[in-house]
């Protein structure tokens, strides 16, 4: 008796795919000429700042027209949230004269915050 296992399995033919491995692609185009060197081109409104730093309350800055170090004075000034309140209190109170009151109340009003050294208006606190 032999205890044959059986021959073993031929191997598996070596199968290499000399294909292209894709070298040479992927290189990225060159940048236009003249790109280089305007790195920082940033768009606003010159001396307006749009921010939420502007509270009711006077913010310490600089101020962007004087390059002046100064805290803003505050000033309301009539705004959608004073135009929103009259309209409301003139459906609900239907007065006549009640409507008015809020361009009366500084809290409905929007606040704008200006240079004191020299009265340019830097910011504007809109409570809308
Ligand atoms: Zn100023």
């Amino acid at each position: 008796m032999s205890d044959n296992k059986g021959p073993p399995p031929p191997p598996p033919p070596a199968y290499s795919a000399p294909g292209p491995q894709g070298q040479g692609y992927g290189q990225p185009p060159p940048p236009p000429p003249g790109y280089a060197g305007s790195s920082t081109v940033v768009v606003t409104q010159p001396g307006f700042i749009n921010a939420r730093i502007f509270r009711e309350v006077p913010v310490p800055m600089q101020c962007p027209y004087c390059q002046a170090t100064i805290t803003t004075s505050t000033s309301y000034e009539v705004g959608t949230l004073t135009w929103i309140a009259c309209f409301v209190v003139f459906i609900v109170g239907c007065w006549l004269g009640c409507c008015f009151i809020p361009f009366c109340v500084d809290g409905c009003k929007d606040v704008v915050h200006s240079c004191p050294n020299c009265r340019q208006t830097v910011g504007r606190y809109d409570r809308m």
